[in-house]
């Protein structure tokens, strides 16, 4: 190979690559105006966030989690905030009821349903695994498991909007992260599901997209509760991250990384060079600050 052709390849490439990037379509909120929206974990953190966020750019918005008093406040402001629509299904994730009852809503109130975000998750420890099956067995219930339920259960109205499904997934079901032992098995097992399951729909020509979303450390209350003195990082604002989130699902991308340069760019070593990697990641944490089990 001359010398010309060895700068022209690279240099074609990356023009070629310049132009794929830039032709691909750019979000606009409107593009979520009159959207059918389910939002699961939507009384607090970064699900109510999501959901103040769609009421704004005018979706018909389906709120759910436990406790219906938060949930009640959350829809009072969406339709404050000039969402088509809200509404709320509270009940826990590991019913099965819940999820029934929030497919028949979407389809008797809503007329069927153009985007599902399942974004709950259940409550767990932030310290060194304590052995507790049990725990980890609930946990696949309420973080993986219902996932799938819900999927299944609003399928076949996805299915007929040609709809989405966006996933809040996190970094530690990418990686293997410290003092978050059974959250993490459940985060790589909606992986596992989700992008096998894009593969088939890909195969049958379903026009349903999903989008897996690895998040970073996030400034909710409950993470900043939970993991602020352990870990070395600032979180980054909820807000700012509903946002990516919404518009990864609208501009149907596999997947998304918030915030990019702490998510994609780490993931670029794991396949060859896991042990950097992993040394990295440990030295992210002070276990000194782990509260006494
Ligand atoms: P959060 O503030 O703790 O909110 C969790 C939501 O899930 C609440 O609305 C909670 O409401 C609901 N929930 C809990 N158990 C439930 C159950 N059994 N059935 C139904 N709903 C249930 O969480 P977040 O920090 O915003 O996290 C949201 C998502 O982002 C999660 O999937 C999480 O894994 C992911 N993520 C977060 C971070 C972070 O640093 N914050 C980082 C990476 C990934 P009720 O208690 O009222 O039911």
């Amino acid at each position: 190979m001359g010398p010309s052709q060895k700068i022209l390849i690279p240099v074609l490439g990356l023009v070629l690559a310049f132009c794929f990037y830039s032709s691909r379509e750019k979000f606009k909120p409107e593009m979520l105006r009159g959207k059918r929206v389910i939002v699961t974990g939507a009384s607090s953190g970064i699900g109510e966030q999501m959901a103040y966020h769609l009421a704004r750019m005018g979706a018909h918005v389906l709120v759910t989690a436990r406790t219906e008093a938060k949930l009640q406040q959350v829809v009072e402001r969406c339709r404050a905030l000039g969402a088509g629509s809200a509404r709320l299904v509270s009940g826990s994730m590991e019913d099965t009821a819940t999820t029934q009852q929030l497919v028949e809503v979407a389809e008797a109130e809503l007329g069927g349903l153009d985007m599902l975000i399942l974004n709950h998750v259940g409550k767990s420890y932030f310290n060194y695994f304590d052995g507790d099956v049990g725990h980890v067995q609930k946990l696949l219930d309420i973080n993986f498991l219902s996932y799938v339920a819900m999927t299944v259960s609003a399928l076949p109205m996805l299915k007929r909007s040609g709809g989405s499904i966006v996933v809040v997934s996190s970094m530690a079901g990418k990686v293997g992260f410290p003092f978050t032992v059974p959250y993490s098995a459940t985060k790589f097992a909606l992986d596992g599901f989700f992008s096998s399951l894009r593969q088939e729909f890909s195969i049958q020509s379903v026009n349903v997209s999903i989008t897996l979303c690895i998040l970073g450390f996030i400034d909710t209350e409950n993470a900043v509760r939970a993991a602020a003195d352990v870990l070395l990082i600032s979180p980054a604002p909820k807000e700012e991250c509903a946002l990516e989130i919404i518009k990864g699902g609208a501009l149907r991308q596999r997947e998304v990384y918030y915030r990019y340069a702490s998510t994609k760019l780490p993931l670029l070593l794991r396949d060859w060079a896991a042990e950097l990697l992993d040394l990295l990641v440990r030295q992210r944490y002070r276990p000194e600050r782990l509260r006494a089990a």
